[in-house]
């Protein structure tokens, strides 16, 4: 790979991650799953049950899904196209989820679905195999974008630096772009999976609407706050920006375009989606497990995906397997117990397999890997004894602070 040439060279900088996310100095973790008050906008009511948790409560018992599939096929009737053209677009990594979405728009209720693939850094063989099981074996139509290797991976080495998560370009492309095809092909209906910000804990301002608003929550709730325009500081251009930005709000407005989340009209279960695909799209998981958890269906397009949840491990103490295991818990699928074990055993691991290629992706080494790595690390989660890092809290020796 041809070594990246930027700008001017950052010198690493403490970034003062507890600031940044306006994290609480105290750890706590939630009484019923595995969750703690780090996640950034999570909130814990007064007997110390978290927004999630809570949710998943209310989504069990107080949710009429019979009368929310009548909203559902209300919207889809107001869609629906029968000369030929799509009528929604849904947005799909090659996930299961999407599968899941697209396949029964389309056999169940009778829509013509576009998927919309905005392409991980690098495909696993895993996920490449499973976007093309989808179109063959689900039937399923799709557009995929692939933005040009090289701002790729200068952004996605800016996003590591300035932001710590290398993931933020698949983000931004994995937001806009589908806006942008709903422009290009006229299709103002785009159906997204769960809304993550109630599904794993966040801002629960939208629990009880069907819709997400491109207009105030996708800075805020998708990109930390740093849209693609602020990259230009670092001096990208705005045509190199371009593929990574929203269309025009006028042609938004034009087209009427909304966004909806299926998990508001279908109770949303990623394990049940994961079966629904296995028997109807092809779906095929991972022969082991991925690294830092112990899930085998989740996450498995991108080889860069091990790096986003081992930056939230070293942001927020929170790593890949303590949401899996927090998310199973809430469904019903393992006790609190077994999850603490979980993630005493997997939380944290790093993502070995795909080190080299990580750093070769960026122009990196590993001494300025760890630097930039060692720059988030908050001291109120944080202490180093000898050459070692140790989180101060951890859920499997609950309120004993380590020194
Ligand atoms: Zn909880």
């Amino acid at each position: 790979m041809k070594t990246l040439e930027l700008k001017d060279q950052r010198k690493v900088e403490f970034k003062n991650t507890q600031l940044r996310y306006n994290l609480p100095n105290e750890v706590s973790y939630c009484v019923k799953c595995t969750m703690s008050n780090q996640r950034p906008r999570i909130t814990f009511d007064e007997h110390g049950v978290c927004s999630a948790c809570n949710y998943a409560v209310f989504k069990r018992t107080k949710i009429d899904w019979g009368m929310r599939e009548k909203e559902l096929i209300a919207l889809l009737d107001k869609h629906r196209r029968n000369d030929g053209r799509y009528d929604v677009i849904v947005p799909c990594s090659g996930g299961k989820d999407a599968a899941y979405i697209a396949h029964e728009l389309k056999h169940k209720y009778n829509m013509n679905p576009l998927t919309v693939t905005w392409a991980p850094h690098m495909y696993t063989d895993i996920g490449f195999q499973n976007i093309h099981q989808m179109e063959r074996v689900g039937d399923l139509a799709n557009v995929t974008m692939t933005p040009p290797g090289y701002t790729h991976r200068l952004l996605t080495r800016l996003s590591f630096e300035i932001l710590g998560d290398p993931f933020q370009p698949f983000i931004y492309g994995q937001t806009n772009f589908p806006l942008q095809a709903a422009v290009t092909y006229g299709i103002p209906l785009v159906m997204y999976g769960e809304n993550g910000e109630v599904e794993y804990g966040g801002d629960m301002k939208n629990a009880f609407s069907p819709t997400r608003n491109y207009k105030t929550d996708h800075k805020k709730h998708y990109f930390s706050g740093l849209g693609p325009e602020d990259l230009k500081e670092y001096g990208l251009t705005d045509n190199q920006l371009k593929p990574y930005m929203a269309p025009e709000m006028e042609a938004l407005d034009k087209l009427g375009v909304e966004l909806h989340f299926y998990g508001y009209y279908k109770k949303w279960v990623p394990q049940e989606n994961f079966y629904y695909c296995v028997e109807n799209t092809g779906f095929v998981a991972n022969q082991g497990r991925s690294e830092g958890t112990y899930s085998k269906y989740a996450s498995l397009d991108d080889k860069l995906d091990g790096f986003h949840y081992y930056l939230s491990y070293i942001k927020f103490g929170v790593g890949r397997c303590t949401s899996d295991t927090a998310h199973e818990i809430r469904d019903g699928h393992i006790t609190r117990e077994e999850g603490i074990a979980l993630v005493k055993k997997f939380d944290g691991e790093f993502p070995a397999k795909y080190f080299q290629t990580f750093l070769e992706y960026c122009s990196i080494d590993e001494k300025y890997f760890n630097e930039v790595i060692d720059s988030w690390r908050s001291p109120h989660l944080w202490t180093k004894k000898g050459e070692e890092w140790f989180l101060h809290y951890n859920i499997f020796n609950e309120g004993l602070k380590q020194k």
